[in-house]
């Protein structure tokens, strides 16, 4: 027999987990079941990030997501508590810093001011503010930096279980199996069918699928611009060990970040501009030794006797068309909605796109923020939104 659903969320990660507990929590009374392919979340983007948030973006929306998703962020633990246990976010707010040389120095000033207008928590820091923040930088080529006070970085593994466990408790069902098939009846959502033949009866279908949501769309003939595309990151043990503690640095080429870990290791990760589309999961020791350590040790020369300790590779999601994500109503299919496509920054903004998602899903507008901007429909219209501050 058919199970009945109203709405049936693709994708357990961390904003498929996130829109299913905001419909829940914001009062949702259909029944809402969400399919996951994976109960590991091995290969999932959400379990493999670096786990940082920062409220410096270029885009008015994308500062206002992650002033919201902030709120959330620093008092996560308690939101989320199933039963007396709270949940494991391990928010460090240890700061978020751009370095500037004189190239990118006028685009990160004015990002600042439009940071600033909105009330972030950014200052613009001097050589000197620089070393005082980090004493063993090296600063000969920088003019100084942008630094976010509010930002830091979380445990993704443990944001992403609080969702899952939250939601569970207020009534979201998960079922581990994966959706091959979505069943569109004149242009509206009718089910979708999964690898073990389910076949599951909704009005709503929401994908959010990450690195496979183009797979996922196209099940309901839509063209998604989304490809999964490889980061690697690494973890390495320093000799000399620092008596404070690192905010997450994006060094000058905007492609490079460090951060510390536990334990004072250092979590640290390069972006390849041209790396090809895939699902690759392979790591790659060789550009740590030859690339990301040396770059790192060149800031901070300190850093430059290590152990490698471990490295993976995840999947971005990444937008092809203009780097940002594609929220809302996907196409002419009614009943299908989504959020994908969010390259490098969907773990900090998971609370934010949940409760916004779940919010035109139930009232047919945003309340929270205004996130049209992000709607499928500009890639009709031409209005194509572009972040300068991506990583
Ligand atoms: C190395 C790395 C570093 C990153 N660093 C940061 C960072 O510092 N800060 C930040 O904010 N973001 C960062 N990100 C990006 C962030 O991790 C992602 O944007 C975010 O996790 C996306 O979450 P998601 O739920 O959309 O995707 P995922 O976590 O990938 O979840 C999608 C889920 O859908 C499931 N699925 C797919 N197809 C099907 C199907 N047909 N049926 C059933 N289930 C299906 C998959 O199994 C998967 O579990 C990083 C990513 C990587 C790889």
């Amino acid at each position: 027999m058919k199970k009945v659903y109203d709405i049936v969320v693709i994708g357990g990660g961390i904003i498929g987990s996130s829109i299913a507990y905001n419909l829940v929590k914001e009062g949702f009374d259909g029944k809402i079941l969400l399919i996951e392919k994976d109960p590991s979340y091995q290969f999932a983007s959400s379990t493999l990030s670096a786990g940082g948030v920062r409220e410096q973006f270029s885009l008015p929306e994308n500062i206002k997501i992650s002033q919201y998703s902030l709120n959330i962020f620093e008092n996560f633990d308690e939101i989320m508590e199933v039963d007396g246990d709270k949940a494991h976010a391990e928010f460090k707010q240890h700061g978020y810093l751009f370095l500037a040389n004189e190239k990118n120095w006028p685009k990160i000033r004015k990002n600042h001011e439009i940071q600033k207008s909105l009330g972030a928590h950014v200052s613009l820091l001097s050589i000197n503010d620089l070393k005082k923040l980090i004493p063993h930088l090296k600063t000969d080529d920088l003019v100084g930096g942008s630094f976010g006070s509010r930002d830091g970085y979380l445990d993704p593994y443990g944001v992403m279980q609080g969702f899952i466990k939250r939601g569970k408790k207020l009534g979201v069902e998960y079922l581990y199996e994966e959706v091959t098939g979505i069943e569109v009846k004149r242009k509206k959502i009718k089910g979708v069918i999964t690898n073990k033949d389910e076949q599951i009866s909704c009005r709503i279908v929401v994908n959010a699928a990450g690195p496979y949501a183009s797979i996922v769309g196209k099940m309901a003939g839509i063209d998604l611009p989304v490809e999964p595309v490889r980061k690697m990151a690494y973890v390495f043990d320093p000799k000399i060990k620092f008596d404070y503690d690192l905010p997450l640095v994006i060094d000058t080429d905007g492609l490079l970040y460090f951060r510390h870990e536990s334990g004072k290791t250092i979590l640290t990760g390069k972006s390849i501009p041209d790396e090809p589309p895939g699902f690759n999961f392979e790591w790659d020791r060789n550009f740590f030794m030859q690339v990301v350590w040396p770059q790192v040790a060149r800031r901070i020369p300190a850093l430059d006797t290590a152990k490698l300790m471990r490295g993976w590779a995840g999947l971005y999601a990444m937008n092809r068309i203009d780097g940002n994500a594609i929220i809302g109503h996907f196409g002419d299919v009614e009943g299908f909605y989504g959020a994908v496509g969010f390259s490098g920054h969907g773990l900090q903004q998971s609370p934010a796109i949940g409760k916004c998602l779940s919010e035109l899903i139930q009232f047919g507008k945003y309340q929270t923020i205004d996130l049209s901007c992000f709607s499928f429909d500009r890639f009709k219209t031409g209005k194509l939104v572009f972040e300068e501050e991506m990583v």
